[in-house]
């Protein structure tokens, strides 16, 4: 079987093909994905420009898809929410266009189950806690009970986004993550306030006195480096609350932040010393990406959890708690 999956939240028009055994729609198989960044020529994602160029590439990167699926598709899946309502609403016409003419079904995925389900996929655990470390959001899941529960969860900005701030402050261009990182190796450590609130988390007040830092004249490596050690430290401390709280011993990384190394070694130092499962999805599946939604998607398919076209409206605050996780069993955490 062939599904294919779109994605288009914020700044990735993708589309993938996942072919699948529908008797093992879980085994580990690996999806074509075909993307095109929007990359701002100033400042940040600008949801406008953002919508403009998902309108342009979409038709391209599907008919990529389309080649490569070399037969027949089975069903559409699309990212649903959360995400820009601009682009979103691009990626859901032209999902239920597509469905429409292959006369098939249609499934609405939700982007931040599909961050950690990929990471459940290709690690193979079976109920892991998931921290999603993404551009517009950060947050702890844990499967308990037919959801996907939010455990713990940012009180103001995503993290990615909190970094892109701070190097849009600096002049750097979009996106900031992995400047933050280049500049981190040549740093120092300086103090930032780190803002944990049991399994909440807050970056606004940090931020600000990353910037105050640099205008009073603090290199900007000692502030990246800094920037760095601080957050990582916060998610790494809520990541093994969770673990703890839960008693899982598996945990999974989602989201584009999740690229960064620094990140990844503290989270991994983390579960070696609790004897605890790491898995950090490579780069690729770590970012936006359609790969994740069309697994997902096959994973809903082979569940029956398609959605009528008059039902598939986008929803751009669509929270992971929201989803009736019908397509696995497994323990809760
Ligand atoms: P969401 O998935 O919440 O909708 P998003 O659409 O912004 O978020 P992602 O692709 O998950 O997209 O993440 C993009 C973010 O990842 C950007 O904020 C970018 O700066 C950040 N990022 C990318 N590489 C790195 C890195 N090496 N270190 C830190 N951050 C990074």
């Amino acid at each position: 079987m062939r599904i294919l999956g779109i994605e288009g939240t914020a700044w990735a028009a993708s589309a993938a093909v996942y072919r699948f055994d529908p008797a093992a729609p879980d085994a580990d198989a690996d999806p074509f994905i075909e993307t095109d960044a929007y990359q701002p020529e100033s400042g940040g994602i600008h949801p406008r420009e953002a919508a403009e160029h998902m309108g342009e590439a979409i038709p391209a990167v599907i008919e990529a898809a389309l080649d490569a699926a070399d037969g027949p598709i089975d069903a559409v899946a699309f990212s649903r929410g959360p995400g820009l309502g601009p682009c979103l609403r691009i990626v859901g016409t032209a999902a239920r266009a597509l469905a429409g003419t292959l006369d098939v079904p249609l499934i609405g995925v939700n982007h931040m189950v599909a961050h950690l389900e990929i990471g459940r996929h290709g690690s193979g655990f079976d109920s892991p806690v998931c921290l999603n470390a993404s551009g517009a959001n950060a947050h702890l899941l844990g499967y308990h009970d037919g959801r996907y529960r939010v455990l713990g969860e940012t009180m103001d900005t995503g993290v990615g986004n909190a970094l892109d701030k701070f190097t849009r402050h600096v002049g750097w261009s979009h996106p900031g993550g992995p400047k933050v990182e280049a500049a981190a190796a040549d740093g120092e450590y300086v103090d930032l306030p780190y803002v944990v609130k049991g399994m909440d988390f807050s970056f606004s007040g940090l931020m600000s006195a990353a910037k105050d830092a640099y205008d009073e004249g603090t290199p900007v490596e000692d502030v990246c480096f800094s920037l760095q050690e601080t957050i990582f430290a916060m998610l790494t401390e809520v990541a093994e609350r969770a673990l703890s709280l839960t008693g899982a011993d598996e945990l999974v990384l989602g989201g584009g932040v999740g690229q960064n190394a620094r990140l990844r070694e503290m989270l991994s130092t983390m579960c070696a010393d609790r004897d605890a499962e790491f898995y950090a999805p490579e780069p690729r599946f770590l970012r936006d990406n359609a790969g994740m939604i069309a697994v997902l998607g096959a994973k809903m398919y082979a569940a029956g959890a398609t959605v009528d076209i008059e039902d598939s409206a986008v929803d751009p605050n669509f929270r992971p708690d929201e989803v009736a996780v019908t397509w696995r069993d497994g323990e809760s955490v």
